[in-house]
């Protein structure tokens, strides 16, 4: 009988297929995840369709030029079927209040997936949880499906014990807050800062049962989050919901120099790489942990009147700014004599910004943010306190983790705000500027908020590390791959037996 070294070593390297969803916020950190394990020995291949494609396709080729086994494999976008323009393939190119028309197109993209996947078939499938059916592609080709989940573990479990008690379904008013009792931190939530698809039997109503039932038949779930900072959400998670969660992250501190490399994410914006080199020689200029980064995310969009008080609440805030703002955004709303009197001490960018190099730049000292789950590990990543700005999907349920539970963030806003673009209020610049001294100015508060931070950074990079919680945790993905084959042989073996 051989030894469990032996059996290690007859082991062939596995094939494993990953599907993104289309957004650059799903796409990067899954492609991040694909290297990793690539470097771990996998034989990764990420299936996409043209444009996302080339949204990584740098990353992709750097990784294979570097001997690891990573590929990028093509699929077409059903452009016609689900009535989106050519070339209409990522959330990012709709306007945000119309990004849920990119899932219109999911049912369609699944012939073209069960083609690849039965044509290659890999020995697992790891698939964003927008598709939920490729467990059923999964089962046919008797291989596992691990859910990859684009947020954190407490928005994860949130949204779940959400839609499954229908938490809201009795609750007369949208700003009433609400206690959710038995989750591990004590929370209070209004509807209004749920997404749509939690409340209500919409068009989505079958989809997420259908997303939660894909989860629990998979083998688990995999999070770019750590046990130092969500760690009470993995027992609650595996308890209540019986699925399992690979913490992987913060994925931004894996391999963190080639994050700092190029354009990340922003293959196809020509911007990017002049963009690069403008806040590099900016921030040169600036003193240390002064700069306030103001970034909000790869798809949300402002109205004029938001943007124009934003503008005014960073000067007012009396801090050196690095403020990223859509190429879409236009200027009317820039408000009069702004340029010229921010003039040296705020740079305003246009389109896409290499987020994870200037947030680990020594000069920025604080991150305004929309608590999109990336940014959120990027920002605790780098060690910095954040003003929170959620402005939908489970943002808002981010910003209660920094806020209230973590204590690394301050609000920008204390009154009830909107998950939906409809009914967005408008968060004063007066707001703004209060909640950047909250966390950028001397004082006790200010400064257990930015310990605080630099403490998470720390134990991120702890994670990470060789025999860290992550480390060991993207370990034990593979072995839990190989053992869910060897149960599988060994009960067809018994079958045989019988
Ligand atoms: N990002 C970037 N440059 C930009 C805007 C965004 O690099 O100008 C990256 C950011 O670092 C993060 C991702 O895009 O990795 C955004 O993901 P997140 O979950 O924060 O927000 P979403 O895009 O889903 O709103």
């Amino acid at each position: 009988m051989g030894s469990v070294a032996d059996a290690a070593a007859d082991r062939r390297p596995l094939r494993l297929f990953f599907i993104p969803y289309f957004a650059s916020s799903h796409l990067i950190p899954l492609v991040d995840i694909a290297r990793f394990l690539a470097v771990r020995g996998v034989d990764s291949t990420i299936l996409a369709t043209p444009f996302n494609a080339a949204l990584v396709r740098s990353t992709v080729d750097a990784a294979a030029a570097a001997g690891l086994r990573i590929q990028l494999l093509e699929y077409p976008f059903p452009s016609e079927e689900s009535g989106l323009p050519p070339g209409v393939e990522n959330i990012s190119a709709l306007p945000s209040s119309e990004c849920y028309k990119i899932d219109h197109a999911i049912p369609f993209t699944r012939p073209a997936l069960e083609h690849l996947l039965g044509l290659h078939r890999p020995d697992a499938v790891v698939s964003d949880a927008h598709f939920p059916w490729t467990i059923d592609i999964a089962r046919e080709l008797g291989i596992p499906r691990i859910t990859f989940g684009a947020v954190g573990l407490m928005a994860y479990s949130v949204s779940q014990y959400v839609w499954e008690k229908q938490s809201f379904k009795d609750v007369a008013r949208d700003d009433e807050l609400v206690p959710l009792p038995d989750l591990p931190h004590p929370l209070l939530l209004a509807r209004s800062e749920l997404p749509d698809f939690l409340l209500q039997h919409t068009v989505y109503g079958s989809a997420i049962e259908e997303v939660y039932d894909a989860d629990k038949a998979s083998l688990g779930l995999i999070i770019n989050s750590f046990t130092e900072f969500e760690g009470i959400y993995l027992d609650y998670f595996r308890r209540v919901f019986e699925i399992k969660t690979w913490f992987v992250g913060p994925i931004s501190l894996i391999d963190s120099e080639s994050h700092r490399r190029g354009v990340r994410g922003g293959g196809v914006n020509p911007a990017a790489v002049e963009n690069r080199a403008r806040c590099l020689s900016w921030l040169s200029e600036q003193k240390p942990s002064s700069v306030v980064y103001a970034c909000f995310g790869s798809w949300s969009q402002f109205s004029g009147e938001q943007l124009r008080e934003m503008a005014l609440g960073l000067e007012a805030a009396g801090h050196p700014f690095l403020w990223v703002v859509r190429e879409a955004d236009g200027t009317e709303w820039i408000p009069h004599g702004f340029e010229q009197r921010v003039k040296g001490c705020g740079l305003v960018l246009r389109g896409w910004a290499p987020q994870v190099e200037l947030l680990s730049h020594a000069a920025v000292g604080a991150f305004v943010t929309h608590c999109g789950w990336n940014s959120i590990m990027e920002g605790v990543s780098a060690g910095l306190p954040m003003v929170t700005w959620p402005i939908g999907a489970e943002q808002f349920i981010n910003e209660k983790l920094v806020v209230e539970q973590l204590r690394v963030g301050a609000k920008a806003s204390d009154s009830i705000r909107s998950a939906t673009d409809s009914n967005r209020t408008i968060v004063k610049a007066t707001e703004l500027a209060r909640a950047i001294g909250s966390i950028m100015d001397a004082g006790e508060a200010a400064e257990g908020t930015r310990r605080r931070a630099r403490e998470f950074a720390e134990k991120g990079r702890a994670a990470v590390e060789k025999g860290g919680s992550s480390d060991k945790a993207l370990n034990d993905l593979i072995e839990d791959i190989y053992v869910w084959h060897d149960n599988r042989k060994t009960a067809a073996g018994k079958a045989v037996d019988i």
